[in-house]
């Protein structure tokens, strides 16, 4: 019989926004987007874990009340995948582990979770003052660096874009998930590529 896939999630910094220990009984919410990967995937019939060091009996209490279809293990269970904001992908080279060794994890370097602690008006006003005006000077600069490598836009620059769909979606990408203008509009034109009418959607 074939094993079902299983992915092992990380639970804070993954599926729980996170900005650094506060203890074991401190939760937050779901990282956007967290739930609606989850559900995708259990719909594709893989195995989710979540693995903490946080008691696996208080995470999956957190995991069932907003409905992650996602089981609370203490031990590393077997899984094709395992998903870390701190973690490393080993490729036989100790001398890359030891170069990586202090690296941030991806909320520390974003703003996001400072900007969700504020209130929303404030945060709206921020985003809104600059933002045009950066994208545009991003939009028109002569050569667009793909700093994410492995998306689906990877060869294409931001001006093969309807110029509204791609501001409307670097934008989306920088309120929901933190991202730099860059990042950003490189996520957003992966997206655009696999679908045009992608922010049109209802997001989660
Ligand atoms: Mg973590």
């Amino acid at each position: 019989m074939e094993q079902q896939p299983a992915l092992c999630l990380d639970f804070d910094g993954v599926l729980h926004t996170y900005r650094g220990w506060k203890g074991e009984d401190v939760f937050n919410r779901p990282l956007p987007g967290a739930l609606k990967f989850c559900r995708k995937m259990e719909k594709r019939g893989v195995k989710l874990y979540a693995l903490s060091v946080r008691p696996a009996v208080k995470v999956q209490a957190w995991l069932d009340r907003y409905g992650f279809p996602v089981e609370a293990v203490d031990t590393k269970p077997q899984a094709g995948l395992y998903v870390d904001d701190n973690g490393f992908r080993f490729r036989g080279d100790w001398q890359e582990v030891e170069r990586a060794i202090g690296a941030s994890p991806w909320w520390e370097k974003s703003l996001h979770i400072c900007r969700a602690q504020l209130p929303i008006w404030i945060r709206c006003d921020r985003l809104r003052k600059g933002f045009d005006e950066d994208f545009s000077i991003r939009l028109h600069a002569k050569k667009w660096k793909d700093r994410l490598r492995g998306g689906k836009a990877d060869n294409r620059s931001p001006e093969d874009f309807p110029k509204n769909k791609l501001r409307a979606g670097t934008r989306k990408e920088m309120e929901e998930h933190g991202l730099d203008l860059d990042r950003a509009m490189e996520v957003a034109m992966d997206h655009l590529t696999e679908n045009l009418q992608y922010y049109e959607r209802g997001q989660e």
